[in-house]
């Protein structure tokens, strides 16, 4: 999972999924809410393609799903549960695009809560995910640093799912590739090449390995993290490769 920037949708759509919302806050019951929620999902699936047409565009690489990161996204998630929250069916900030295995699979109708009633999943779309979740390198799997990362990994599956697991080392040794081209290819001046091979690890699936290295490359502890990987970290901290990097995703790590 990494920090995602919400896209915004025409106001056409937005009016359509307002006017969906107050036919469901009109309903007399919470019982009705849900089944008019329900109903109104399933019948008005015209609007799903300038939905998904907005999470495309938020999405990793190529509509990577924004759970696992791995898979494509196929499935438009409500990140709170129609079933639970009613209201929020058409609320656009309620809208993730997700694989089919995290939403039926793996997240299903878990919503976990804490005990003052917060969320405790992580929406990648409204904090970053890099203050929840810690990713150890060199093994491919996630420690929660909070609740709410913990009930992430758990949800998702993200350390019992081996693929996700086996796929982030081998994420981690390929990005490790792409530096080291990427280095090569500059000093030979051939700067086009150069913005290729950025474009390429950014569109790799399990981005979020991309993403915590260079998160970690600053942290007090870098020396620790990439023991024996010195040389990836020397690229990680190239002031002219980071903000190569960088510049193509908008953000800083
Ligand atoms: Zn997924």
């Amino acid at each position: 999972m990494i920090r995602l920037r919400r896209a915004v949708l025409s106001a056409g759509t937005a009016e359509l999924l307002n006017g969906y919302t107050d036919d469901i806050r009109q309903q007399a019951t919470e019982k009705e809410r849900k089944e008019r929620a329900k109903e109104l999902w399933e019948s008005r699936r015209q609007i799903r393609p300038a939905l998904r047409a907005g999470l495309t565009e938020m999405a990793p690489g190529h509509e990577r799903c924004m759970y696992c990161g791995d898979s494509q996204g196929t499935d438009i998630d409500h990140f709170e549960p129609k079933s639970l929250a009613p209201l929020r069916t058409f609320d656009w900030l309620n809208h993730l695009l997700a694989c089919s295995f995290c939403n039926s699979n793996q997240k299903r109708n878990h919503f976990p809560l804490a005990p003052d009633g917060s969320p405790l999943l992580v929406d990648p779309t409204a904090e970053d995910p890099l203050d929840h979740l810690h990713l150890v390198l060199p093994v491919g799997t996630y420690r929660g640093l909070t609740d709410r990362g913990r009930a992430c990994i758990e949800v998702f599956g993200l350390n019992t799912r081996t693929v996700l697991v086996k796929g982030r080392m081998d994420a981690y040794a390929t990005a490790g590739i792409f530096m080291q081209q990427w280095r090569m290819t500059m000093d030979r001046g051939k700067s086009d090449e150069a913005k290729k091979i950025v474009r390429l690890a950014w569109n790799h699936p399990l981005v979020d390995v991309l993403v915590a290295m260079f998160h970690q490359s600053g942290h007090p502890a870098a020396g620790d993290l990439f023991a024996g990987e010195e040389e990836i970290l020397d690229l990680l901290l190239d002031p002219e490769l980071r903000a190569a990097f960088m510049h193509f995703r908008g953000v800083s790590y």
